[in-house]
């Protein structure tokens, strides 16, 4: 079945009850009674599928689950409260057997970075950074460090560069190393890791999936290898989504394959656009033929879908200064710290998630004063060229 399809069909009308409600309800219960004890005791014993507590399972949160694995072609899968937090307890679940060590791409998300020093770093997980563009320097990373993890982002933030998944999974089975891959900006439209070899991903689904700015969110999709471990601890931790955020995140994945297409052809016809203005020095979008991982992207994305986020450095505002008048002139675009929504919105990496990295680190990762973030939404495109030529005049 296409993913247009079971994005609207999958985890939905299951219940096997004469009368089935065509929207999954939204279950707060948090727990449940039985028939009798032996029932119970079943349950309990994990001999017999059902519900005890909501902290083990839930029937909303277990239709979006459904629908995850449904659209990432995974094993199984759990909803979290976040994006973090599904990120945390993946980690947990892949190092479970494994060396304690994580060797992570140098560029992803920011609280990523601070995961993996500040809370997992104490526990005595160890984490070294790569490049992951780099394959010889993967490889050689890999051998030197043994680790048990590689975790990284399939689009990474902000400049938007293409990991070769297939050919870091064929690494990390040589090894015996868990591919973790943080698929949020590709979104299951774009790129589906585990068909590549990946091992678990995660999503926030505050971004693409959710799509409407209102319900935080994570998902992890797994492998048959390691969902056992993702539920087994899961159930002692419970980091589980609540039951309406479930409802919410299911209600936005139905149409998410249309809303990202209609991103991906605005962000096109905008960065485009962007390529041919003189305030505009630099353009970072993936359907370049000059983007240092062009025969990736060949490889890795559909047909013209490239993503909804466009990169780019202004010319004439080198400084915070001249960054913070354009960002200020902007009036339809949503000066806010996320992306993927359904209205566009504009971030600026130097104060915001890169705030914290250091100005050598910055200059290394290619994070100029002057680079300007954009996810770019659903509206016409029109408008979003007139606020942006707008604010660059
Ligand atoms: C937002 C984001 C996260 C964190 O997700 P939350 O839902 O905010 O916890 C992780 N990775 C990427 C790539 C993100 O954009």
């Amino acid at each position: 079945m296409n993913i247009q399809t079971k994005a609207v069909h999958s985890g939905d009308r299951k219940q096997p009850q004469k009368q089935i409600p065509v929207a999954t309800p939204v279950h707060f219960a948090a727990s449940w009674v039985c028939s009798d004890q032996a029932e119970q005791d079943r349950i309990f014993a994990a001999e017999e599928k059902g519900f005890a507590y909501s902290r083990y399972h839930n029937p909303t949160n277990e239709a979006l689950e459904e629908l995850i694995t449904s659209l990432e072609n995974g094993a199984g899968a759990l909803a979290c409260a976040s994006g973090m937090a599904a990120l945390q307890h993946s980690l947990m679940a892949a190092l479970l057997d494994r060396r304690r060590k994580v060797l992570c791409a140098r560029d992803v998300y920011g609280a990523t970075i601070k995961l993996l020093m500040d809370v997992l770093g104490p526990f005595g997980v160890e984490t070294t950074f790569v490049d992951t563009g780099d394959l010889a320097a993967v490889e050689r990373a890999m051998e030197e460090e043994k680790p048990g993890v590689l975790l990284l982002e399939t689009i990474s933030n902000p400049l938007l560069r293409v990991s070769d998944l297939p050919a870091l999974a064929a690494l990390c089975r040589k090894q015996g190393t868990a591919l973790v891959v943080d698929n949020t900006f590709a979104s299951p439209l774009l790129v589906r890791p585990l068909e590549m070899g990946a091992h678990i991903v995660v999503h926030s689904s505050t971004k693409y999936l959710g799509g409407h700015g209102d319900t935080l969110g994570g998902l992890i999709v797994s492998d048959e290898e390691h969902l056992e471990a993702v539920r087994r601890l899961s159930r002692i931790v419970g980091p589980v989504m609540g039951p309406m955020e479930c409802f919410l995140t299911m209600r936005g994945i139905k149409t998410f394959p249309l809303r990202v297409e209609r991103q991906c052809r605005n962000a096109q016809g905008l960065a485009a656009w962007l390529r041919q203005q003189p305030g505009v020095e630099r353009v970072y979008y993936p359907d370049d033929p000059q983007h240092p991982d062009a025969e990736v992207v060949s490889r890795l994305l559909p047909d013209g879908l490239f993503g909804g986020m466009v990169s780019f450095e202004l010319k004439n505002a080198q400084s915070k200064e001249g960054a913070f008048e354009f960002l200020d002139r902007l009036k339809l675009i949503v000066k806010a710290t996320s992306l993927g929504d359904v209205h566009t919105m504009v971030l600026y990496p130097w104060i915001s998630s890169h705030r914290d990295v250091s100005p050598k680190q910055k200059q290394r990762m290619g994070i100029r004063e002057n680079l300007i973030r954009l996810s770019v939404g659903i509206e016409a495109l029109d408008d979003l060229v007139a606020d942006v030529a707008q604010a660059l005049a």
